[in-house]
C-alpha cells in the first residue's frame, strides 16, 4: 500500500490519517464527467460524516482527463490522482487505485456517472454488518438491450453457476471491500468482474445490494460485444484457480493415470491376441489408440508434476500462504 494521506498541522507536525474509505475510480476519456463526479462523491461522504479520499486513476486518456486530474489534485486535499503511462484497461487501472488506497474500506466506482456515489454510505453500512465485500446490483440497468443486457445476463448466469458465488450482477463496478481483503488479491486480465469469485476463493463473506444506475451522459462506452469472449476466457481461469490452484496434480495426475491405465490395458489385450492367437495387430486402429493413450498419459502426469512445482514457487516466492486467517482468538495470560 502507498505512503499515507499526510497532513501538516498548524504547529508544523506531520500526521498520517487513515480515512474511513478510499473511493477508487478508473478513468479513460471521461473529462466531462469528472467535475460532477468529484463533487457528487465529496458531498455525499462529507454530509454522512465519513472521512474519505478519492483516488482517480487516469488510464491513458487522450481527452485531457489526465491534465484535469493533475490540476484538481493540486487544489483538492481529498483527491489523489494516479496517472498511468498508457492505457492498460479497467482492471489494471483499478488495481493501481487499490495499491494507493489507504482507507479502512475501499469502494470502486465508474467515472461515467452510471453508478451513483449517493449509494456509497449504504454499502459501507452493510460492510460494517460484518461482510468483506458488498457488491452493487444494477436492478434497473440503463444500457442497450441486445448488445449489453443479453450478453451480461448470460455471463452472469455462467459465472453464478460455475463459481458458486450467489450474486446477480458481477459486472457492476460499484462495490465496497474491506481493505485487508484486497491486499490479499492480485488482478489480471478482465478479472475485476470476478473479484467476488476471487474473494470467495480467499474465504470472504460476500453479499449484494440493489444500487441505482443511470444512462451514460457524456462520452461513450469503452466496450463492445467482444468483451463477452474475454470474460469467458477469464471465467475458465477462475474456475481452474478455484478448484485446483493448490492441487494441480489431482487433475492432471488423475487424467494421466486414467489414460495410462487404459493404454496399458489395450496394449495387454493386443499382446495377448498377437502371441496367443497369432493374429496380426500391425494395422489395427486400436494399436494407435493404445499408443496415443500411453503417450498422452505420461505427458499429463509429468505436466501435473510440473504444475505442482510451479504452484509451490508461486506461493512461496510471494509469501502467499495456502490459507487465509479471518482472526486469531487466544486467552491472554498475564
Ligand atoms: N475504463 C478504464 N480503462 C479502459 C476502459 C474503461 O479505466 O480501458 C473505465 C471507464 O472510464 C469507466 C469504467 O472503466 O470509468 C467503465 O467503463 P465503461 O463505462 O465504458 O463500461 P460500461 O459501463 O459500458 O460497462
Ligand atoms: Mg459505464
Amino acid at each position: 500500500m502507498g505512503s499515507g494521506l499526510v497532513y501538516q498541522g498548524v504547529d508544523g507536525a506531520i500526521s498520517t490519517i487513515v480515512p474511513d474509505v478510499s473511493v477508487v475510480v478508473p478513468i479513460h476519456n471521461e473529462v466531462e464527467s469528472l467535475p460532477l463526479l468529484l463533487e457528487a462523491i465529496a458531498s455525499t461522504l462529507s454530509s454522512s460524516q465519513i472521512s474519505y479520499e478519492i483516488i482517480c486513476v487516469d488510464d491513458g486518456s487522450t481527452d485531457g482527463s489526465g491534465e484535469y486530474l493533475k490540476q484538481a489534485a493540486q487544489t483538492r486535499p481529498d483527491l489523489k490522482s494516479v496517472i498511468l503511462r498508457r492505457n492498460y484497461g479497467q482492471t489494471a487501472a483499478m488495481a493501481a487505485g487499490f495499491h494507493y488506497a489507504l482507507g479502512k474500506a475501499i469502494v470502486s466506482l465508474d467515472a461515467d456517472l452510471q453508478n451513483d456515489p449517493a449509494d456509497i454510505p449504504m454499502l459501507l453500512a452493510k460492510l460494517d454488518e460484518g461482510y468483506d465485500l458488498v457488491s452493487g446490483w444494477r436492478q434497473k440497468r440503463q444500457d442497450g438491450a441486445i448488445n449489453r443486457l443479453l450478453p451480461s445476463k448470460i455471463a452472469n448466469w455462467l459465472i453464478r453457476y460455475t463459481t458458486s458465488v450467489n450474486i446477480h450482477d458481477y459486472g457492476c463496478s460499484l462495490k465496497a471491500y474491506r481493505a485487508e481483503l484486497l491486499a490479499d488479491m492480485n488482478l489480471y486480465g478482465e478479472l475485476h468482474r470476478f473479484l467476488p469469485a476471487l474473494a470467495y476463493i480467499e474465504g470472504a463473506r460476500i453479499t449484494e445490494m440493489p444500487v441505482r444506475h443511470h444512462a451514460r451522459r457524456f462520452g461513450r462506452s469503452k466496450y463492445g460485444i467482444w468483451r463477452t469472449f474475454r470474460v469467458l476466457m477469464d471465467l475458465l481461469t477462475i474456475l481452474f484457480m478455484k478448484k485446483f490452484l493448490t492441487r494441480p496434480m489431482h487433475v492432471f495426475g488423475l487424467l494421466g493415470l486414467i489414460s495410462m491405465v487404459s493404454g496399458t490395458l489395450i496394449g495387454i489385450y493386443l499382446t495377448f491376441i498377437k502371441l496367443a492367437l497369432g493374429e496380426m495387430i500391425g494395422n489395427r486402429p486400436l494399436l494407435i489408440l493404445a499408443v496415443l493413450l500411453l503417450v498422452t498419459g505420461v505427458q499429463l502426469f509429468c505436466f501435473g508434476l510440473l504444475a505442482e512445482l510451479l504452484m509451490r514457487t508461486y506461493h512461496e516466492s510471494q509469501g502467499r500462504p495456502i490459507y487465509r486467517v479471518r482472526e486469531v482468538v487466544a486467552k491472554k495470560v498475564n
